[in-house]
């Protein structure tokens, strides 16, 4: 490959627009190309906000990716003047046998994490928005914090275009066809010949040839906002971020960042699997606005338990909710990055680093075996 190889990333959601921006750095021609454009809502990575948390149920091998993020999220925004992560803490608050509080735990005592262990009793007084049982806890990790997602893609893509990256939006990739030197990559209006394609298409995965095996479900995740009664109260500065477990309901809890209302993310109510991500809804059922206004009433006190405004939103799926990320088996000179299974966002900023290191270098400093996509062939 050239010292400046020409680069195709296919999708310009969080993890193809951080791919851009990191690979135009190191020198490489990129060409961006998406759907739509950047910070559309058609995708996963749309919704006024997204959780970051360093302490991580999901597993203690994802802090050291998550600890380079923070830096990276920090380095985008001074190369861009953006505001885009506000550190406020996060609270995991459940039964202490929950697994998710269980989880958190175990990561913070083996990773020696910040972390404070809060009764219910304390929590009634620190954090009077959240209604716990008495014998539920709150475990707070004061490194988690509230990104925002369409400014994040918006100042990535920036970035990349300051380095050099060109942006093909609203033009899909209908083809991506290997060739005896790299790749020809189609849409409806131009056939484009690079060294190395990087896939990064979320949801859509199995649309493009070279992805069909991988098993990627596209799955519906809605989320509601409800008006805070007193706003100030909700808001950054007093507000954590939380993952609620209940023995009636679950959900992502995100401080108010319009002024007005704060956001759930309903886990309990289910992520249905939609056949193909363009036939997401754009509105949620009167079941599922039910089930988060009970939600929202029985352990949000400070809120009117009435949404008033729904967001829905498609993310790709794994078997095992973890990603797929590196080669793509069978082919060369192409890397894949999908599948984030509801927990990506936080992490693009290190995703995006390590697949440039993949591309220029064919390795990474990183450790990712565990997210290979050949787990899965
Ligand atoms: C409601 C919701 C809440 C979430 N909450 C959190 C959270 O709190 N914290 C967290 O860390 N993560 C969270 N996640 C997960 C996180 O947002 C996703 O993992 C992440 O946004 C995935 O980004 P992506 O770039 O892979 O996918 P997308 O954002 O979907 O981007 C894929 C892009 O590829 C484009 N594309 C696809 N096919 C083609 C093609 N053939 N040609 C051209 N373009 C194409 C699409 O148009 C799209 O723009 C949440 C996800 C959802 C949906």
């Amino acid at each position: 490959m050239s010292a400046s190889p020409r680069v195709a990333v296919v999708g310009t959601g969080v993890i193809g627009a951080m791919t851009a921006w990191r690979l135009a750095r190191r020198g490489a021609e990129v060409l961006a190309f998406d759907t739509y454009a950047p910070g559309h809502d058609r995708g996963a990575s749309a919704g006024e906000s997204r959780i970051f948390r360093t302490v991580y149920k999901e597993g203690a091998e994802y802090v050291p990716l998550l600890r380079r993020s923070a830096r990276l999220w920090r380095e985008l925004e001074r190369d861009t003047g953006s505001a885009l992560l506000t550190l406020c803490g996060g609270l995991t608050i459940g039964p202490p046998d929950d697994p998710d509080v269980v989880a958190v735990r175990a990561c913070a005592e083996d990773c020696g994490l910040d972390h404070e262990v809060i009764d219910a009793a304390e929590a009634a007084t620190r954090f009077p928005q959240h209604r716990l049982d008495p014998d539920e806890i709150a475990v707070f990790d004061p490194a988690a914090g509230v990104l925002r997602p369409e400014p994040a893609v918006q100042a990535a893509l920036r970035a990349a275009e300051t380095a050099g990256a060109r942006l093909v939006s609203y033009q899909r990739v209908d083809d991506v066809t290997e060739t005896a030197s790299g790749w020809r990559v189609s849409t409806a209006e131009a056939r484009h010949d690079v060294d190395h394609v990087v896939f990064a298409p979320g949801p859509w995965a199995r649309r493009l040839a070279p992805l069909r095996k991988l098993p990627v479900r596209a799955r519906l995740i809605t989320a509601c906002w409800f008006a805070a009664r007193d706003v100030a109260a909700h808001r950054t500065d007093r507000l954590p971020i939380a993952i609620r477990r209940h023995r009636t309901a679950g959900f992502s809890c995100f401080p108010s960042l319009d002024g007005v209302s704060i956001k759930i993310v309903p886990h309990h109510l289910g992520w249905p699997e939609l056949g193909d991500p363009d036939d997401l809804p754009r509105t949620a059922d009167v079941e599922f606005v039910r089930g988060a206004s009970s939600a929202a009433e029985r352990l949000l006190p400070g809120v009117v338990p009435h949404p008033i405004r729904i967001g829905t939103y498609v993310e790709g799926f794994t078997p095992d909710d973890h990603a797929l990320v590196g080669p793509v088996p069978g082919c060369s000179n192409a890397t894949v990055l999908t599948g984030f299974s509801g927990h990506g966002f936080k992490l693009a900023p290190v995703f995006g680093e390590l697949a440039a290191e993949l591309v220029l270098t064919g390795t990474t400093s990183h450790d990712i075996d565990t997210l290979a996509p050949s787990r899965f062939a």
